[in-house]
């Protein structure tokens, strides 16, 4: 099927727009709605649409009807290597491999849409997909040289080599820079490699490794290393028995005096952890577009399951409490849905500040999933409770999302953090044009137009108080609200700053708030922004599209509101103190009897 599918010319961007290459999400935290990478939404690309539209077509013709036997893999944890090879033959391994190495250079929004298609049949598919183009090989693609693409791509985008990303150990999780893996330089140049990496999703069906190891020496820390599976010394664990995504393999990978020539050193040494953190940046799209595809699978389910059963004589779909449970999963998706190719636009676009965006979308896509997964389960009741009808499994599998690729939790500190620096900055660059301004005004005053203008115009209420992009009637009111809360999130940001310093990195409290904050207003100018394309494009449904931007935005609008609260009034002393008497206790120490 791979060799089947002609695709039609070179990678386009979906949209030619020039973008500013300046981070959106960061840019609200100083109070500015970055309009030129927000509106218009992005369109797909001719190009996309043409090759998109073959792989959804054999893509569903492959997996639909297939549900019994994704159960028998879910239960029997593993595919078999018949279903491998059908992932092969579609060209599922090649998604976004350049066209001369044989891929089929799938733009990063369509290879997300590709892997929600795959999630709403099967989400073991999208890891054993995603593991290998997300993080797996994504490396080579992203740092490696000429060489190294010629000798392993081709074999890569047919699958004859699966891909893994070797970067967790049991002593190295989310703090992925203590890894212990050794790599140490030969007199002739090449390295032996030494060590164990767990939990590596294909890690027992793959061929091809990323691995980081750490090669102490005066050009840093860690270096990412390209390794085969079938040189001597690698070996991997047994197949994990895992809670969800049970079909996906999971496995450890051991490195045991593996020579390493120099060629297969990614990228440059000593540079291995800026290589780790660019490859998980550039495929967190690919999770978002997975669930993004679950989301819209449990609403298809969810309705039919509403509509069917009946209860105190009427369909359980005319409770306002089942309803409100629909409206929810539908806003969710939405949202997530409008951020993540958002995103994926950015990437493709060029754009190299996207870090803060792409975090934002995996944060807030997981969270509604695991939101939705529950929600269809409770609207199936005790039916949703038993095997054989997939709510279980939907449950199961989605549970992962909010802990690998980065757990939201380290996620949440890196987005507050990293617009916060840029805030910091900002400020000191306040201080000294301020300075100019009385020192040499014209000079000054240049300086002034960014940040300091709208600083400015902030602090006295003049100036820009409204998106410029003609919005649709019913969306003025919303834009005015998330112009209003982009400026009080600027202020809590100072004020944050101000009070804290450098020792805001230690305020986990306090930088959970201000990436929730942040979460709100970027999602919601997404969905502000493909709100108002829709409204004007698609008249049949811009009453609804109506309906979730006003429902996201007073709800956003709600938890924004207690976040900036909060900033000021809150029981963060409380809830602290509580956790050391309970971690102090061991236990919980207030039976009633
Ligand atoms: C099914 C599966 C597949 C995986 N696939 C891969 C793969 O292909 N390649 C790979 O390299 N890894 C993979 N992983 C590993 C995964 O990326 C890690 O599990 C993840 O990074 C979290 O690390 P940890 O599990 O050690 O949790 P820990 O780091 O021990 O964290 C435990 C909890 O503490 C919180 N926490 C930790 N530090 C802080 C902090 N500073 N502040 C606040 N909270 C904190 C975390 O958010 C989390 O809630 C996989 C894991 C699983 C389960």
């Amino acid at each position: 099927m791979n060799a089947t599918i002609e695709t039609p010319g070179p990678a386009a961007t979906s949209d030619d727009r020039l973008l500013r290459d300046q981070s959106a999400a960061k840019a609200l935290l100083m109070g500015e709605i970055l309009e030129e990478n927000l509106f218009p939404y992005p369109t797909i690309s001719e190009r996309d649409r043409e090759v998109l539209g073959m792989i959804i077509d054999s893509v569903e013709r492959f997996l639909s009807g297939k549900e019994a036997d994704f159960a028998h893999m879910d239960r029997e944890a593993r595919q078999p290597p018949e279903f491998i090879q059908s992932l092969r033959e579609l060209g599922l391994f090649g998604l976004i491999i350049p066209e001369e190495f044989g891929g089929l250079a799938l733009s990063n929004a369509a290879y997300a849409r590709v892997l929600a298609q795959t999630s709403a049949h099967d989400s073991s598919v999208s890891l054993t997909i995603g593991a290998h183009s997300s993080i797996g090989m994504k490396g080579l693609l992203l740092f490696g040289s000429d060489e190294q693409k010629a000798r392993y791509l081709p074999r890569l985008a047919t699958g004859e080599m699966i891909a893994a990303f070797c970067l967790t150990e049991s002593g190295a999780g989310s703090d992925a820079a203590a890894i212990r893996t050794r790599a140490g330089r030969n007199a002739d140049g090449s390295w032996t490699l030494n060590g164990e990496k767990i939990w590596i999703t294909n890690g027992a069906i793959a061929d091809f490794y990323t691995v980081f190891a750490r090669t102490d020496g005066p050009e840093g820390k860690i270096t990412a290393f390209l390794v085969e599976a079938g040189w001597p010394g690698v070996s991997h664990g047994p197949h994990e028995d895992k809670m969800g995504i049970r079909a996906s393999s999971t496995a450890a990978v051991a490195f045991n005096d593996v020579r390493v020539p120099p060629e297969n050193v990614l990228g440059e040494v000593g540079k291995g952890f800026k290589v780790a953190m660019g490859i998980l940046n550039n495929g967190r799209t690919g999770l978002g577009g997975g669930a993004v595809g679950g989301m819209k699978a449990l609403i298809r389910l969810v309705v039919a399951q509403a509509q069917g059963r009946q209860q105190f004589g009427r369909p359980i779909a005319e409770f306002g409490l089942v309803r409100e449970k629909i409206a929810q999963m539908t806003v969710d998706c939405f949202a997530a849905e409008s951020a993540v190719w958002m995103v994926a636009h950015y990437i493709d676009s060029g754009c190299e500040d996207y870090s803060t965006e792409a975090a934002i979308t995996k944060v807030f896509a997981s969270d509604v999933l695991q939101r939705a997964t529950y929600e269809a389960l409770q609207v199936a009741g005790g039916n949703g409770f038993m095997r054989g009808v997939p709510y279980e499994q939907y449950v199961r599998d989605a549970r992962i999302m909010p802990i690998f690729e980065g757990a939201n939790e380290i996620l949440r500190l890196f987005i507050a953090l990293s617009a916060l620096k840029d805030v910091g900055d900002s400020l000191k660059e306040l201080q000294s044009a301020l300075r100019s301004v009385f020192n040499d005004p014209i000079k000054g005053f240049g300086v002034l137009s960014g940040y300091a203008g709208t600083r400015i115009s902030r602090a006295t209420g003049l100036g820009a108080d409204s998106i410029r992009t003609p919005l649709a009637p019913g969306l003025r009111p919303l834009g005015a609200i998330y112009q209003a809360y982009a400026r009080a999130a600027a202020r809590v940001a100072e004020a944050t700053l101000r009070r804290h310093g450098k020792a805001i990195s230690d305020q986990q409290y306090v930088l959970k708030r201000i990436a929730d904050l942040m979460i709100d207003l970027f999602v919601g100018l997404c969905v502000m922004s493909r709100a108002n394309a829709l409204i004007a494009t698609d008249p049949a449904s811009a009453a609804d599209v109506q309906k979730i931007a006003e429902v996201f935005t007073h709800q956003a609008r709600r938890r924004m509101v207690r976040n900036i609260r909060g900033a000021a009034q809150n029981e963060d002393r409380a809830i602290d103190g509580l956790a050391q008497s309970v971690l102090d206790r061991g236990a919980y120490g207030w039976d009633v009897l």
